[in-house]
């Protein structure tokens, strides 16, 4: 069973990364940014906690984010493999996460410079009942509004407006820059030029996992 994690700043295309992996080796996708935006809106109690923090920009408690992808662990079912994105975002997230070790583990960094993430987020819609990602300006969607894959009404993320941005790239910088650097050391870590056409860094991406 193999373990993807992927990393990166907000934007630089973890989200999309993972649908071409989900898409093409049937691994499962676990995104915590995806299943805390489903606990907001479904008003739980943690929906409810984390509604505020993800406006804010900041991060969601690891007590909270550790419970939620172990109790997602646990219940997955063998797809050959699964994929990371958003997590790990701290060092304390890192180590929880040695608990679960998989056969094989490919970590990979997204690599793109700031200004090209905030073009990005700038103009990013989401598609809240799949995950697919569109951007207005570089990749819209076929029929306007409306998500290519499953047809449901595309959104701008809360979080996708210009002072929430900018304090996101703080805090990974700050909190996720160190977690880099320790799947760096452990020498499972891939640099991937992040920039231009998703397809592109895709394909760089596609040739480590088979
Ligand atoms: P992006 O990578 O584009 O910033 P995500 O969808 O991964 O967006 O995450 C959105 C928000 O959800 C984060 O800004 C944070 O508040 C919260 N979040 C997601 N994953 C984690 C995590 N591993 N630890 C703490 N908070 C998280
Ligand atoms: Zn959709």
């Amino acid at each position: 069973m193999m373990r993807i994690i992927l990393f990166g700043a907000p934007g630089s295309g973890k989200g999309t990364i993972a649908e071409f992996l989900h898409r093409d080796f049937g691994f499962e996708k676990i995104s915590t940014g995806d299943i805390i935006r489903e606990e907001v809106k479904a008003n739980s109690p943690i929906g409810r906690k984390a509604e505020a923090i993800i406006k804010r920009g900041d991060l969601v408690p690891d007590e909270v984010i550790i419970d939620m992808v172990g109790n997602r662990l646990a219940i997955r079912t063998d797809r050959g493999g699964y994929i990371l994105d958003g997590f790990p975002r701290t060092v304390l997230q890192a180590e929880a996460l040695a608990q679960w070790p998989p056969d094989r583990e490919l970590a990979v960094f997204l690599d793109v410079k700031e200004e090209e993430v905030i073009e990005r987020l700038s103009s990013r819609l989401t598609c809240p009942s799949c995950g697919a990602i569109f951007n207005s300006r570089s990749k819209p969607p076929r029929v306007s509004g409306t998500c290519d894959i499953c047809g449901g009404r595309l959104v701008v993320r809360a979080d996708d407006n210009p002072e929430t941005i900018r304090q996101r790239i703080r805090v990974y910088l700050e909190a996720t820059g160190p977690v880099i650097e320790y799947f760096r050391r452990r020498n499972t870590l891939v640099d991937i030029d992040a920039s231009g056409k998703a397809k592109q860094v895709y394909e760089r991406i596609k040739k480590l996992v088979s």
